[in-house]
């Protein structure tokens, strides 16, 4: 799931001193679970709002907020939202630009995009992955070093490593350390034998924004 953060109010409501009647998008979905734009979250937003002298429209959660086609059904029937003046989305950044991309009213972002998470628990995210487009989960141990590794080294450890702890972080653990431990507990080690060639990290690069539809490759 992506990992939201409230941005600071004050820069929200900068981002909306032209408007006054605002309507209210939150997401169902990841902004829920990372308690940043569920039902509770659209409340407190509308309270927010009158203190400061704007009129709340009234608001709606979708299942997913990233989601065009169901933004545009929701937004055609929602008077509330048509008589507004801007919008407030409270969902990660590909949710206000689904909303952006539904709708010619403008649109305040009310949300930092933080990570894609890893739930630990109800409230709790694990940093796991940098989405880069090309997995080498299968022959690391199910560790990513892409993400985990500070300097997000495909062979490592780098000569930096200090009795099996991290140059960068010394609180924590050389993630190719525990890599290598663990494959060593199945007897993979081998594995590591075999160097990864540089990524081109394809997915970061600039991409011309068009629908795709998901490989069906080796299915
Ligand atoms: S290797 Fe890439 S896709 Fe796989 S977990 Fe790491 S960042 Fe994510
Ligand atoms: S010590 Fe290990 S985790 Fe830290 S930067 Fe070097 S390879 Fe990466």
């Amino acid at each position: 799931m992506i990992v939201t953060d409230n941005k600071p109010k004050k820069e929200v409501l900068e981002a909306m001193q032209d408007y006054h009647k605002i309507f209210i998008i939150g997401c169902g979905s990841c902004a829920a679970a990372s308690r940043t734009g569920g039902e509770d979250e659209c409340r407190i937003w509308v309270d927010d709002l009158k203190k400061n002298g704007k009129e709340a429209a009234g608001y709606f959660i979708p299942e997913e907020t990233c989601h065009v086609f169901l933004l545009k059904s929701m937004l055609r029937q929602s008077g509330a939202a048509a008589s507004s003046d801007a919008l407030l989305v409270l969902a990660c950044g590909a949710g206000v630009q689904a909303v952006s991309a539904a709708t010619d009213k403008p649109v305040v972002a009310g949300l930092n995009s933080m990570f894609l998470g890893t739930t630990y628990r109800a409230g709790e995210f694990l940093k796991y992955c940098s989405l880069c487009g090309s997995c080498v989960l299968s022959s690391t141990a199910g560790i990513c070093p892409v993400t985990r590794c500070p300097k997000g080294l495909l062979n490592g450890p780098c000569g930096g490593m200090v009795n099996g702890m991290c140059e960068v972080d010394a609180s924590m653990k050389c993630v190719w350390v525990e890599i290598y431990e663990r494959l060593k507990s199945r007897n993979k080690q081998k594995i590591l034998a075999t160097i990864n060639k540089p990524k081109s990290f394809g997915n970061v690069r600039h991409q011309k924004v068009e629908p795709k539809k998901l490989s069906k490759e080796g299915r």
